[in-house]
């Protein structure tokens, strides 16, 4: 049984066409890439560093890696996004750049223990079984190497916030993106992790602010937060 919600896989695929659309539906994705992007090279350094992206999509995060250098491959389970990641970095010309369609669990299966660095963002609170994705990251990097997740925290200002405001008010993202029940608390992630032998090494918060329309990384991590974790050496 592979751990994945077709109906998460499905909205994804419908909106595959719009994701490097700088003002649609993956505009978020595109106003928080540079922050993830150095926060990430910050402290694993990406260049030259071989990385796994899981649950890529249309590729923002994987090819802005690659253009730092790193040997990226991403991964995902819904197609129509990794034709359009692919087509897209063929026409930025990237180079040390590969998609995949495969889960987390069956890449850790093939490989594991040979990534510098995994990347999991904004996926885990799409997928039925997220502490297994987890443990599948821990499991595809090598000691020393780092894991990185992003998602959202479930309390009541993360639901005003992440779904009343941002699907709601602002529009920032289409309605239904997210689900309460499915959202994940920090201490549970941490958790996740641990108990998949990584050490938490830190957190960011994601701040919008509605008035300047732009995010921030902070030390608030009560809405969309960044978790850095790294594997024994
Ligand atoms: N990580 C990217 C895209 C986030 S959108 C970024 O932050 O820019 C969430 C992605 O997770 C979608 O592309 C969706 O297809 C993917 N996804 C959802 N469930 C998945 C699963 N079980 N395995 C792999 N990818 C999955």
């Amino acid at each position: 049984m592979t751990n994945a919600d077709p109906v998460e896989l499905e909205k994804f695929g419908d909106l595959a066409h719009r994701w490097w659309d700088l003002e649609g539906e993956f505009k978020p994705l595109h106003m928080i890439n540079p922050l993830r992007l150095d926060w990430i090279d910050g402290q694993a350094g990406l260049s030259g560093k071989v990385v796994v992206d899981v649950g890529c999509g249309g590729g923002i995060l994987a090819e802005a890696m690659a253009a730092r250098g790193a040997e990226v491959l991403g991964i995902d389970l819904s197609v129509k996004p990794l034709r359009v990641a692919e087509l897209h970095a063929l026409e930025a010309g990237a180079a040390r750049l590969r998609y995949r369609e495969i889960s987390a669990e069956a890449l850790a299966g093939e490989t594991p223990g040979a990534a510098d660095v995994v990347t999991c963002m904004e996926m885990l609170e799409h997928v039925p079984d997220p502490a297994s994705v987890v443990a599948a990251c821990a499991a595809l990097v090598k000691p020393g190497g780092w894991v990185f997740f992003s998602t959202i925290h479930r309390n009541a200002k993360a639901f005003a916030l992440a779904i009343v405001a941002a699907e709601h008010v602002l529009k920032l993202l289409p309605k239904g993106t997210h689900e309460y029940a499915k959202l994940i608390r920090p201490s549970e992630l941490a958790r996740w992790a641990r108990d998949a032998g990584l050490g938490v090494a830190g957190f960011r918060g994601l701040e919008f602010n509605p008035l300047t329309q732009r995010y921030a990384l902070s030390t608030d991590t009560s809405v969309n937060y960044l978790m850095a974790c790294r594997c024994p050496g």
